[in-house]
């Protein structure tokens, strides 16, 4: 199957289990705005829970808080957003259709990389164990070409970046011969910038100077807190302040499900550090949240780092951790050494000291600020693009299986009676009440078994666990494992014990040790 089908087939199957529905469906939907099921709010609790147990409960210096999505309209002065926080966009003519410049330059790069990468593997194939990888990437025309081809739209285009030469920008644009994907012409408007954040009014006059704006990210609430936490929590640098929130972006062009949305949810840390030390700490938040995405389990080729092309306004290094969505590698996190950009500013703005005095120094300075951003909506889309699996069975059957990390699936485990009579229904409800408090659990007794093994497949579900005749007899059920499908009879006493083991959050804590 190929990518774009598949993904497809990944959003009708998040809809029809109860993972994601369009927002205000009965309207015909609201665009790029997204509603959780009752699967879909499971499963993401279950990331935020684990993001901020790894970065709060993990961590001795590291706290969590939970500032308002409204702030006062001058952090959005300070921060830079009112006048930078634009995206470069354009129109095509033909299509009427609105895209980000960047992003078709950037795609035009990677396709220009793509296919030098066709090249190595197409000499790979031909010659077989001979084959000389480097020398062949040194030495082919074909190859050299399309890298300097693509070296030098780069060039060319953070330069262009740098000097904000948006006439630069579209030239660039029709230089590289990029074509609109609908209308397939070269018919395009001028660039123009425009600001991503939402507006709305406080209180019931409005005048210019109640206007105030829906938080593009959540780290400006961390940044005017910073003194308030520090001092209460008597926190000694190096220190991080983390939070989870809802952030809102008017996003030119917003696609491709849940990737990228105008109102989603920022898993973001701030680690406040001295002055100097910031290079340290930015490697190793790199390494340590690389090593928390290979904790989930998939193939570690999915994700990469990609540095930035052009460094924002606040940072002096940057990158992305990518993932590999059915779409190709996209931005899934960023990791950003902000320096002491955003306290300074606020320090100006407000007219407030935001120092730290370092005992061991003796001395007060405004500590760097190194960041890790995540958009949880990204991460669940890379955790249910990565699990979700067809599957044809030995015997020629086919099924739907999500296979997520036991201790995010949704359900833990489903008490299944064999049949709706006899008792049955009844033992497997007493089941659940005993195991209610510390798992997510149902039963249900529609259908036949392997039906409703099925429907626990497609959720994600890691144990059917199945009440049937000799359970009235003896006391023990079959527990069936969800990835390898097998079963094996264990006494109702041990279950409680058996899923704490396989299906909590410590096992996977445990890993990032
Ligand atoms: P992009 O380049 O894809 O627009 P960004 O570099 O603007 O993203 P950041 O400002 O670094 O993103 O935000 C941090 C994280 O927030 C991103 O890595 C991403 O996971 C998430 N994020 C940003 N914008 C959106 C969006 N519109 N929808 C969903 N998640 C988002």
């Amino acid at each position: 199957m190929n990518q774009e089908d598949l993904f497809k087939n990944i959003i009708s199957h998040s809809k029809e289990y109860g993972f994601i529905f369009q927002s205000s469906e009965i309207y015909d939907g609201l665009s790029a705005v997204y509603d959780y099921g009752q699967m879909g709010a499971e499963l993401k609790n279950n990331l935020r829970t684990f993001w901020w147990k790894s970065m709060v409960q993990m961590h001795q210096n590291i706290v969590g808080i939970d500032a308002s999505i409204f702030m006062h309209p001058t952090t959005w002065k300070a921060s830079g957003h009112v006048d930078a926080f634009n995206d470069p966009l354009i129109d095509n003519k033909d299509s009427k259709k609105r895209y980000r410049a960047d992003v078709l330059i950037e795609e035009h790069i990677a396709k220009m990389m793509g296919k030098a990468e066709k090249e190595v593997e197409k000499a790979a194939k031909r010659f077989g164990e001979s084959f000389d990888e480097a020398l062949y990437r040194q030495t082919n025309p074909r190859v050299l070409e399309y890298i300097e081809k693509a070296k030098a739209i780069e060039n060319t285009f953070k330069n262009a970046l740098e000097l904000n030469d948006l006439e630069g920008i579209k030239q660039l644009i029709l230089d590289c011969e990029i074509v609109c994907p609908i209308s397939g012409t070269k018919n395009w408007t001028e660039v123009r910038q425009f600001n991503l954040m939402f507006s709305t009014q406080m209180g019931s006059v409005s005048e210019d100077a109640n206007t105030i704006y829906l938080r593009p990210e959540t780290a400006q609430g961390i940044f005017v807190n910073f003194l308030n936490v520090q001092k209460t929590g008597r926190m000694k640098i190096p220190f991080g302040i983390a939070q989870t929130g809802k952030a809102f972006r008017n996003e030119i062009v917003a696609r491709q499900f849940i990737f990228r949305m105008r109102e989603f949810e920022q898993m973001e840390m701030q680690f406040f550090v001295r002055p100097g030390t910031e290079m340290t700490w930015y490697d190793y938040w790199k390494s340590t949240r690389m090593n928390w995405h290979h904790t989930l389990g998939f193939d570690v080729k999915k994700h990469q780092f990609h540095d930035h092309l052009k460094l924002a306004h606040y940072a002096n290094a940057a990158c992305d951790i990518e993932f590999e969505f059915p779409f190709g590698f996209k931005e899934l996190e960023g990791i950003h050494s902000r320096t002491d950009f955003d306290l300074k500013k606020h320090e100006t703005y407000s007219g407030k000291k935001l120092q730290y005095f370092d005992p061991e120094l003796n001395e007060s300075y405004v500590p760097y600020v190194v960041e890790t951003s995540i958009g949880l909506d990204r991460l669940f889309l890379a955790v249910l693009s990565e699990a979700y699996k067809e599957q044809i069975l030995p015997d020629g059957s086919q099924r739907v299986v999500l296979a997520l990390p036991f201790a995010l699936a949704p359900i833990k485990a489903a008490v299944l009676p064999l049949v709706n009579k006899d008792g049955l229904a009844e033992k497997a409800e007493e089941i659940v009440n005993a195991l209610k408090y510390d798992f997510v659990i149902r039963t249900e007794a529609k259908d036949a078994i392997g039906k409703r093994y099925r429907r626990h497949d497609a959720i994600g579900t890691p144990f059917c666990i199945t009440v049937d005749y000799e359970t009235m007899e003896n006391q023990t059920v079959t527990i069936r494992h969800r990835d390898t499908m097998e079963q094996h009879r264990m006494p109702i006493a041990d279950l409680k014990a058996y899923l704490d083991t396989h299906v909590s959050l410590t096992s996977l804590l445990n890993k990032l040790a």
